[in-house]
């Protein structure tokens, strides 16, 4: 039993709040703190009238390392659950160091001047956190989280190699509104204008973004839907920790409707993230749109239908070719009906608690900074079964892809 803090309170951290208030046996105290501290109230009193049980709940600037050391001296947690925005990784990860506090996060470190999604800047910790006797987790959402779990488990109990890996992402949601991200709008709309990255014969293939793209065919009768071609930052850590791969794709499905309204957006630069004078003010044209479109953590009474997100494996046993395909199918409305958020935060949000309960039980708590995929896929495979997101394996799909 640990005390924690959950940094963040959008769609995600709501998740996180409700999950890890579900499990007082693992997560005796619980602080969620934020930008804006109105907001973990809120999520405070959904909580309370939810298990009718307390978490406290502050106000932090998470990209002030000293505001960030008074938090962790005010509770001294066990250690946070960093849910705030990529920008804030290396802050937090400074502070957990300086006040010995224990990490995890579900989104790589990116600088606000360039979409990078590179691991480096977070890799470069190992030595800091080792000799802190420290762990940082990294990445341990669905994807990357859930779905460098589902490599890692097809490659320990299917294969005695790994060749090809294609990561597919399918949401079958419908919110009604013509334009929204399910997630963070400016972190979403840096991802997928992002020039699209896949690993080929030991290197990265830059292609531009969304100029390749095939159908997919869902299994339990999610439907049909185009999936595109885009760079996704879990493809940097598994190409490096499983080294048989010969190539390495990660797919997303986008509605014609979503691919206009960007590709508008684009063309009328309002997709920008240099800054722009107006009237004398600088603001970052990205910024500036994510003030106008809905909220994230709004869509979940309104969004219906379910997602699909998996991993299509090839490799060998035994000598023998065999293709293995590991997914998780969530219904919106489900997650609605028990943390009162949409599909996508839920899915990030679970497997958040099942990093941070991990590390609270020992199971994998060790010292410095690892990818998910480093770690023993098995005991996070029961909990996804136990918290919500129940996932099945195809053996030999028989799915055609490019
Ligand atoms: P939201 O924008 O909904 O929430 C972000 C929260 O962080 C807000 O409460 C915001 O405060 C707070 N915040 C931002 N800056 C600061 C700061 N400087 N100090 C303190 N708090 C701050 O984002 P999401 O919940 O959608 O996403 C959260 C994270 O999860 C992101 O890093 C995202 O990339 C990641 N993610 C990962 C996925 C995965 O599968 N691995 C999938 C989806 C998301 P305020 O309310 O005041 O703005």
């Amino acid at each position: 039993m640990k005390k924690i803090i959950i940094i963040g309170a959008g769609g995600v951290g709501q998740v996180v709040a409700h999950k890890c208030a579900q499990l007082p046996e693992v997560f005796s105290e619980i602080i969620l703190a934020s930008r804006t501290q109105s907001k973990c109230d809120d999520i405070a009193k959904q909580i309370k009238a939810s298990y009718d049980r307390d978490i406290e709940t502050d106000q932090v600037d998470a990209d002030s390392v000293p505001d960030l050391v008074r938090l962790f001296e005010k509770y001294d947690p066990f250690m946070v659950i960093n849910v705030a925005l990529p920008y804030q990784d290396l802050t937090i990860m400074d502070a957990c160091l300086e006040k010995k506090v224990h990490y995890l996060d579900t989104a790589n470190y990116e600088p606000l001047d360039t979409a990078k999604f590179e691991y480096k800047w977070q890799w470069e910790y190992q030595d800091k956190f080792k000799e802190a006797g420290l762990m940082a987790l990294l990445g341990s959402g669905f994807d990357p989280g859930a779905t460098n779990m589902f490599t890692a488990y097809a490659a320990k109990h299917y294969f005695d190699e790994i060749h090809t890996l294609d990561i597919i992402d399918v949401n079958g949601g419908d919110h009604g509104y013509p334009f929204a991200t399910n997630f963070n709008p400016e972190i979403n709309i840096r991802e997928v204008t992002a020039e699209c990255r896949h690993w080929e014969s030991g290197e990265f293939i830059t292609t531009p973004a969304m100029s390749t793209n095939q159908e997919f065919t869902c299994p339990d009768s999610v439907g049909t839907y185009n999936i595109y071609r885009m760079y996704h930052e879990e493809l940097e850590s598994l190409t490096k920790h499983y080294p048989t791969l010969k190539r390495a794709q990660f797919w997303m499905s986008f509605g014609d409707s979503y691919l206009k309204h960007l590709e508008v957006l684009g063309n009328v630069g309002m997709t920008g993230i240099e800054p722009v004078n107006f009237n004398g003010q600088e603001i970052i044209p990205l910024q500036f749109l994510k003030e106008l479109l809905p909220e994230p953590s709004t869509l979940g009474p309104r969004t219906t239908g379910k997602t699909c997100i998996g991993c299509v494996v090839t490799g060998i046993k035994k000598g023998k070719a065999r293709t293995v395909y590991v997914y998780n199918i969530k219904d919106h409305q489900d997650c609605y009906g028990e943390v009162q958020s949409q599909a996508i935060s839920y899915t990030t949000g679970v497997p958040a608690m099942i990093g941070a309960k991990m590390m609270v039980e020992g199971k994998w708590l060790k010292e410095g900074v690892w990818n998910m995929e480093q770690l023993d896929p098995d005991p996070f495979m029961d909990e996804m079964n136990k918290q919500g997101l129940p996932w099945q394996v195809i053996e030999e799909p028989g799915f055609d892809l490019i």
